[in-house]
């Protein structure tokens, strides 16, 4: 066994030599080949000894070799079954009773079986992974809904779903998946992660948040209805708010109504109003239509 971290490009171009020759573009391989922005991520994840972890998609192992030398237990998905016998052969040996593969997609997962026997049930668990882009909304939305009990996810992602996620009422990236996930979870964008860290380079630069879940939703009825009527009021998101209800309110004196009840003007444009403004117009149309 080599202490040179997976990491390192000269280590990863031999394992994918002698392994792979080239990763799936279609499964969004892009290997971490910077250590230093592995040891970022472990970091914002603060990475204690014996925490659990659920990492996605370990690839090559890049980052599943540095939690398991930080003392993480470590339970992966994957589903190139390429990797099986990379992990097995290149992964430090003796921390491979911490490791458990299961070989499935991780939308499909069922935690409950794959955790136990493997993590303390009575503890919770830390997600942390470098997603496959072409999933990721999917991945956070299942992860929220499940009934995993983890205290942060550590992503990283494509640097424009981060500033979407992470972003602020007023400008173009504020919208339905900044509301969905802030309503339920703390967002902190962690760091940017240059293309260049990653084999092959992908196009896009990438980005890293930390999401701790909320100890409830912030809308206090069904997130479902908060999300879905959140989406309708940016259907069209270069018109009014007052316009964009239309198809929820078709009455104009009845959404001059709710809008005077939640003191917001009708020319108001969705990309303005806060999460709390969103909590305070959903709850006036649900009571509305109710
Ligand atoms: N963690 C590794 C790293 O940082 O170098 C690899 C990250 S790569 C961006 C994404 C990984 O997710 C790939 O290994 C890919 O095979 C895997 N993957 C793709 N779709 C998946 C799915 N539906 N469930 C689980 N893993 C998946």
């Amino acid at each position: 066994m080599t202490n040179i971290p997976i990491a390192d490009p000269v280590r990863t171009q031999a394992i994918v030599n002698r392994y792979l020759k080239t990763a799936k573009k279609s499964l969004g391989q892009n290997f971490l080949i910077d250590l230093n922005a592995i040891e970022q991520i472990l970091a914002a994840a603060e990475i204690q000894p014996g925490d659990q972890v659920i990492e996605i998609g370990p690839g090559i192992g890049s980052m599943t070799e540095q939690l398991l030398l930080a003392g993480a237990k470590v339970l992966a998905y994957e589903v190139d079954d390429r990797l099986p016998e990379i992990l097995q052969n290149e992964l430090p040996q003796d921390h491979l009773s911490d490791f458990k593969l299961v070989m499935q997609d991780v939308l499909q997962a069922d935690f409950k079986h794959d955790l136990a026997g493997f993590f303390a049930l009575d503890q919770p668990v830390k997600i942390v992974a470098n997603l496959p882009y072409y999933i990721t909304t999917p991945i956070i939305f299942n992860l929220l809904n499940s009934e995993l009990n983890f205290t942060s996810l550590t992503l990283m992602m494509q640097q424009e779903v981060a500033d979407r996620i992470a972003a602020e009422p007023g400008g173009k990236d504020y919208g339905p998946l900044t509301l969905a996930v802030q309503n339920q979870m703390q967002v902190e964008l962690a760091l940017a992660v240059s293309h260049r860290s990653f084999w092959p380079q992908p196009k896009v630069d990438s980005a890293v948040l930390v999401l701790k879940p909320l100890p409830h939703p912030q809308y206090p009825g069904q997130t479902a209805d908060f999300n879905r009527l959140v989406k309708m009021c940016f259907a069209q998101r270069r018109k009014t708010l007052n316009n964009n209800l239309k198809a929820i309110i078709p009455a104009a004196d009845q959404r001059a109504e709710i809008l005077a009840e939640v003191k917001l003007p009708a020319n108001i444009r969705p990309e303005k109003l806060s999460l709390d403004q969103f909590i305070s117009l959903v709850s006036a149309i649900v009571k509305y239509k109710a």
